[in-house]
């Protein structure tokens, strides 16, 4: 089976092409019972305070590890829980796990944020912040350790909607940043208006930071552009010692990317960050 991308996002189809209504209709149903079940799991990929050379925190990215297909990744079933309405039981999941695990490296003495990814129909929950809140006190969690990664698309659903419960989370004291910054629908406008933190490049830029002039050009003044607005900025997509090197030097904030590590299961996180050497005034650049 293949994930391709249709008119309404991607879409799982069958090896001779024709769209699998029934094996769709067995993977919702599987795909329910992961959401009370084990399979679904958070991975962590690790970001880089490029400032310090230390680790600022982790961005959660949810896998399903499923029984006969392996590790599936968040572009096979996420389309198909957010038309079968499961968007709200997957954040709250993926929050509730996340908030859990930091806890247990910030008692281990990493202090850490954790950034999670919300969909544009959590944007659209009213409910949202009042649940955020309650998993931050359960799992003993300050606000100002959770950031919630929003795309600009979020404002094409209803803005003003989404602009109360982008309120109410900032109310709690939760950082909200923009992912994929650059490749919405609206980059700019927005940033007048909507109560935001921290800008998160897309990687499409950082790919070819070191190969093309104009990607540099746009990482740059996204930078400056940044700071005058007194956000910060997060790359992604950082797969290099070059591209590394030329973020550092111009003052990025925090970067992200295969080069520093790939996302990794829970249980590797505490390994990775123990076997860290300790973070010297700049980070290494080999
Ligand atoms: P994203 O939030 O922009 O996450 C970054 C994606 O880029 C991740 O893919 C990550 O594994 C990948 N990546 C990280 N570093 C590099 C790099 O150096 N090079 C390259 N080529 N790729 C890199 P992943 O895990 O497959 O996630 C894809 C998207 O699925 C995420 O994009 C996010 O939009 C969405 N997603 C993941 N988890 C959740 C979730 O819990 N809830 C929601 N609503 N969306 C999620
Ligand atoms: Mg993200
Ligand atoms: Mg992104
Ligand atoms: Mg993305």
């Amino acid at each position: 089976y293949a994930a391709k991308r249709g008119r309404r996002g991607y879409e799982v189809w069958a090896p001779d092409g024709t769209p699998a209504t029934r094996d769709r209709l067995q993977t919702l149903e599987q795909l329910r019972s992961a959401l009370d079940g084990e399979e679904l799991v958070n991975h962590y990929q690790p970001q880089l305070d490029l400032r310090t050379g230390s680790v600022a925190g982790v961005e959660a990215l949810v896998r399903w590890d499923h029984p006969d297909r392996g590790l599936l990744y968040p572009d096979v079933f996420l389309p198909l829980a957010e038309q079968a309405g499961l968007m709200r039981r997957l954040a709250l999941r993926v929050l509730e796990r996340s908030l859990r695990d930091l806890h247990t490296w910030r008692t281990q003495g990493h202090d850490l944020s954790v950034a999670v990814n919300l969909s544009v129909s959590n944007l659209q929950d009213v409910a949202l912040p009042e649940q955020v809140e309650m998993l931050l006190d359960t799992c003993s969690v300050p606000a100002s350790s959770l950031v919630l990664e929003i795309t600009e698309d979020v404002l094409m659903a209803d803005a003003a909607r989404s602009q109360q419960v982008m309120a109410g989370l900032r109310r709690l004291g939760v950082r909200l940043s923009v992912d994929d910054y650059g490749t919405g629908y609206s980059s700019l406008s927005y940033l007048r208006a909507l109560p935001v933190d921290e800008l998160k490049l897309d990687r499409s830029f950082v790919t070819h930071l070191t190969s093309d002039p104009r990607a540099a050009a746009i990482v740059r003044s996204t930078l400056q552009l940044s700071r005058d607005l007194g956000m910060s900025m997060v790359v992604e997509g950082v797969e290099d010692a070059d591209a590394l090197g030329a973020l550092c030097e111009w003052g990025c904030d925090v970067a992200q990317g295969y080069h520093i590590s790939r996302p990794m299961p829970a249980e590797r996180v505490l390994g990775w960050l123990n076997a860290r050497p300790l973070p010297a005034a700049a980070p290494r650049r080999d």
